[in-house]
Parts: structure tokens; C-alpha cells; sequence
């Protein structure tokens, strides 16, 4: 049976529909390692819920199977069940190629990008003190400078652009000027904030922090932190203190509060524990959660999101690592990680704690694959033997 939603809540079955897309390189083994995973922690958290997988094709496998890369019937199961566990895909350089994975996003309306950042025990860090590191970047997917409203310098958009600027606007622009715009819409940024503050009461976390540059970009960025206090302030009063409130002594589930983006990146290297969900415009989001994945010392074992308020596909956030691709030695937690955040989404917050509890376990015991055994200096696991170490710990 497919999941629903209802203003953007999930209604989720006892036997929930999910389908899934094997990938591509190294992501039909990582896919099925996950799939086992995910089928033993809800086995073991609810005695009669089970996932139904359904499988759509997508990329090579598509290929081969139909002549297409992304066919017709795919994107119907992924319209019609809208919750989506995805192995990488290789998005071929050239030929026309259009990138799968936007096009999976575009369909579920998918405008948050998610990736949680925490540290485990075992693994090497650039940082002197890891542990304290325990994020979740809710990055805005839809607007901003990455909508792609750019034009190069001797295009005739860019010509009649520097001409209204300086006709209708008055602003002195050079001749040789490319433009790029940036959008900000208050809609936008309300339904990401409503989403990230959602997920911190559900998650129990304790902390929202937009991070912004709205001393410099006043009516975007600026205008994003203003929407996002908005929406804190005035639909989530019961849970949420501000920074000053707190600093006062008002109670509150939630400290909500703001700081300049390139404030940010030093924080989150000098005071990761002062930091746990950060909510930014897309651009500001795309460069702090690959310089938070780094804190932890190793991007491979990352899980990410696309969410809406209609569905979601989850993913690891690394590709297809072609070397490694049937030779059941990749490392399948990224994936697993993508699953874990599915089950969070779902509600069914115990299944993903046992995963979380597994992959923990297996860090600290140096039960790993070989990408991280060869630092650990140990005998190394096979995908297929990690992913029974995963499950055995359950
Ligand atoms: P990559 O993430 O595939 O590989 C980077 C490095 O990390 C390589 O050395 C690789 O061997 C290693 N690595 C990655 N995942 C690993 C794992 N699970 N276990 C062990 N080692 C792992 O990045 P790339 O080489 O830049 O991209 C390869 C292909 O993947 C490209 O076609 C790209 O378009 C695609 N890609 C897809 C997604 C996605 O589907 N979301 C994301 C990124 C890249």
C-alpha cells in the first residue's frame, strides 16, 4: 500500500510500498546490503509491519532492460509511491544525458535537501575532539542562485539586463558584466523552515540555526532569516525559544537562532557542539554540508535526502565508485544512513535507532569495509559480511 500525505504529513501503512533503484557502479550491491538492513530493523522494532519493495529501473540496468535510461513505467512507480530508496546513478558527461536524480527530485517536488553529519567512534578526524559533532543540514533545493537564471557576458539576455539596470534602476554596470540572479521567495523559504523546525520537535533535537548572509544580501538572505523567524515565531511558539529568550531564562524545547555564513564555517569547526539542525538558502547549504561531511573524517559514509511535503528520496551521498563496482567490497553505509533517515521520516524512529546502534557498534569493534579497514589497520569485511554484521547486532 502507498504512503500518503496529508498536508505534509506522512500516513504510513502497516505495510508500506517503497520502491527502490538498484543504481548503478557499485549500487546494486550497496542497495540490497541496505534493503536487508532496513527489513531487519522494522522486523525486529514491530512485530507486523514489513516493507513491500517495488523495484524501478533507472540507468544501465533501464538501458539494457528497455533502451532507456529512465523509463516510462519508473517514472510512474515513483509518481504513484513517492517514497524512494536510491543506489547512485551515473549521470554520463555529455551526450544530452539529463541527470536522473534531478529528475526523481523534480517529481516528488523534493525542495529540501537533507544530510545528517554526526561523528562515530573508530574513525579518524581532522577535528581534536569529533564526538561533538552531531549535525543536520536542511539545505533549500529550489531557489536561489541555482536556478539557473544565468547569462554569459555577450549573450544578448546579459545586453538587455545591463540595460534596464542602467536605464530603469540607475545602476552603473561595466559592459563586460555576465549576470547571474538571485531569487529568494518567502513560500519557499517558509516550507523549509516549516520542515526543519517539524523534523527538530519529532527528532527531539534541541536546536534550529539559519545560516545566512543578510547583512550583506538583505532582501534575499536577510529576507530568508526574517521568513524563517516568521514561521518559528508564529507557528511553533509552544516549542521554540529564541537565543535572547533563552539568554533570559524562558524555557523552551528549541533554541532558534541566526548566524552569518562565514561565521558558520568556523563554528562548526571550533563549536560543533553549539550547533545541531542549520537551515540555509541553497547555495550557503551546498558548501557547509561537504565542509561539515569532512569533520568527520569520511564523506563515503554520509546518507542524504530529498524531501517535499509529497515524498522523498533517500540516497548515500557518495556515486557510483566504478573500481569497486561487483566485487562486494564497497561500503554500503551511506546508503544504509539514507535508509535510517526514510525510517525517521516514516515514524518509525525505534527501526532506525537499531541501524544507527549497528553501524555504531561495527566502528567501534573495526568491523569495516576496506575503504576504512586500510586505516584501521584491520582484516576488512566484504559488503555482503558488513551488512550481516548489521544485522546479527540488532
Ligand atoms: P564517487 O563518490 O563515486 O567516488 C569518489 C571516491 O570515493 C572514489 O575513490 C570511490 O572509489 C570512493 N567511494 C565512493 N563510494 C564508496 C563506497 N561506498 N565504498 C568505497 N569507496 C567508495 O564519486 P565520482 O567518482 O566523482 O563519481 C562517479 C559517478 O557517480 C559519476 O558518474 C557521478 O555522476 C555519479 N554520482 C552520483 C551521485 C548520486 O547518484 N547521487 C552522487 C555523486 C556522484
Amino acid at each position: 500500500m502507498e504512503i500518503k500525505f496529508e498536508n505534509g504529513k506522512w500516513i504510513v501503512p502497516k505495510n508500506p510500498t517503497i520502491v527502490y533503484v538498484e543504481g548503478d557502479g557499485i549500487g546494486p550491491e550497496i542497495t540490497r546490503a541496505a534493503m536487508r538492513v532496513i527489513d531487519k530493523a522494522v522486523e525486529r522494532s514491530y512485530k507486523s509491519s514489513k516493507i513491500e519493495w517495488v523495484e524501478a529501473l533507472a540507468g544501465e540496468k533501464a538501458e539494457r532492460a528497455k533502451g532507456d535510461r529512465f523509463p516510462k513505467e519508473s517514472q510512474e512507480l515513483i509518481q504513484k509511491y513517492r517514497v524512494v530508496l536510491k543506489g547512485p546513478l551515473e549521470t554520463p558527461i555529455g551526450k544530452g544525458w539529463r541527470s536522473i536524480n534531478v529528475a526523481i527530485r523534480l517529481m516528488l517536488d523534493a525542495y529540501a535537501n537533507i544530510r545528517p553529519v554526526k561523528y562515530m567512534e573508530g574513525l579518524e578526524s581532522p577535528l581534536k575532539n569529533p564526538e561533538k559533532v552531531d549535525l543536520i543540514i536542511f539545505r533549500e533545493n529550489t531557489d536561489d542562485l541555482y536556478r539557473g537564471i544565468e547569462y554569459s557576458v555577450d549573450s544578448k539576455e546579459a545586453a538587455s539586463l545591463r540595460e534596464f539596470l542602467r536605464r530603469q534602476l540607475g545602476v552603473d554596470v561595466e559592459d563586460d558584466t555576465g549576470i547571474g540572479v538571485k531569487l529568494m521567495s518567502k513560500y519557499k523559504t517558509q516550507r523549509i523552515a516549516r520542515m526543519a523546525i517539524k523534523y527538530a520537535i519529532d527528532n527531539n533535537r534541541r536546536k534550529v540555526t539559519v545560516m545566512h548572509k543578510g547583512n550583506v544580501m538583505k532582501y534575499t538572505e536577510g529576507a530568508f532569516r526574517e521568513w524563517s523567524y516568521e514561521v518559528a515565531l508564529k507557528e511553533f511558539r509552544e516549542y521554540v525559544v529564541t537565543e535572547e529568550e533563552q539568554a533570559q531564562g524562558k524555557p523552551g524545547r528549541i533554541v532558534f537562532n541566526d548566524r552569518i555564513a562565514d561565521n558558520m564555517f568556523q563554528q562548526i569547526i571550533i563549536r560543533p557542539e553549539e550547533y545541531d539542525v542549520i537551515l540555509a538558502p541553497n547555495v550557503n547549504g551546498d558548501y557547509i554540508s561537504d565542509a561539515a561531511g569532512a569533520l568527520i573524517g569520511n564523506i563515503g559514509l554520509l546518507g542524504g535526502a530529498n524531501v517535499g511535503d509529497t515524498g522523498g528520496m533517500f540516497e548515500a551521498v557518495h556515486g557510483t565508485a566504478p573500481k569497486y563496482a561487483g566485487k562486494n567490497v564497497a561500503n554500503p553505509t551511506g546508503i544504509i544512513r539514507g535508509g535510517e533517515m526514510m525510517l525517521r521520516f516514516m515514524g518509525w524512529r525505534e527501526a532506525a535507532d537499531l541501524i544507527d546502534a549497528a553501524i555504531r557498534k561495527a566502528m567501534k569493534e573495526k568491523k569495516v569495509t576496506q575503504d576504512i579497514a586500510r586505516f584501521m589497520g584491520v582484516k576488512p569485511l566484504s559488503t555482503e559480511e558488513f551488512a550481516d554484521f548489521l544485522i546479527q547486532s540488532m
